[in-house]
């Protein structure tokens, strides 16, 4: 908790004698520690996390890594050269440019001495639901998106990024030369008729309002919060 690494049962109370002098140990610390051990079946190897999974709590995160761009690679590092090398060993036969190799992001490890094996991971996925929505976007959807930067189109025939990647153009080809098809589209995304025309959707007006007056009470006291929270957690 001192340093932000973890450190094998064997080498622990050494480690802490010689980097964390002022943690006092006194005579049964050896025993202790071995308590601990049997008490939370502690082992001295550790599978590597999800990739781009939520950090490891306690273990010091590194905003200078390196992960691996190839395909269903998860490598990750923090220093050029050894990303060099890795694609030298592990990528000889992809040609790509060296700075499209890998991309910036926040790196772990457990490990900092020996065999020291830096894994990716997203500080954003930190306090989410693992099985929620926004967990399952992160995960499972983006990484399949192609890497930025995508290219700004260069004539105003192209189709944007944005549009190129969602396929709404595709979604809505048939709209395009289709007059009726259009005005029913148009139709089912106007507002709703008032509440004496319409006695369900009419009330859609009131929901609205009572929503926003709703919200607006928990920002008063909530958002606020909120945001101090992002600036302690984000203070670049
Ligand atoms: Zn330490
Ligand atoms: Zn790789």
């Amino acid at each position: 908790m001192f340093c932000g690494s973890a450190w094998a049962p064997f080498a622990l109370l050494g480690h802490c004698k010689n980097e964390h002098p002022e943690i006092k140990q006194g005579p049964d610390s050896q025993m202790k520690l071995e308590q601990v051990i049997k008490e939370y079946q502690i082992v001295s190897e550790v599978p590597v996390p999800t990739f781009h999974g939520p950090p490891v709590e306690g273990l010091k995160e590194h905003n200078d890594g390196l992960i691996c761009l190839a395909d269903g690679c998860s490598y990750a590092c923090r220093k050029s050269k050894v990303m060099a090398e890795h694609w030298t060993s592990c990528h000889p036969n992809i040609l790509i440019p060296k700075d499209k190799r890998a991309r910036s992001g926040v790196v772990q490890c457990f490990f900092p001495v020996i065999g020291t094996k830096y894994f990716a991971v997203n500080p954003s996925v930190a306090d989410i639901d693992p099985q929620g929505l926004y967990a399952t976007f992160i995960n499972d959807y983006l990484p399949s998106v192609p890497p930025l930067p995508m290219l700004p189109p260069n004539t105003h025939r192209e189709l944007p990024p944005l549009l190129a990647h969602t396929g709404w153009n595709l979604h809505l080809d048939s709209f395009v030369t289709d007059d009726t098809k259009r005005k029913a589209l148009l139709t089912s995304a106007l507002r709703p008729l008032d509440v004496k025309k319409d006695p369900l959707y009419g009330q859609l007006h009131d929901w609205v309002f009572e929503y926003m007056d709703n919200i607006r009470n928990i920002a008063q006291f909530q958002v606020p919060y909120t945001i101090l929270r992002y600036i302690l957690e984000y203070p670049s």
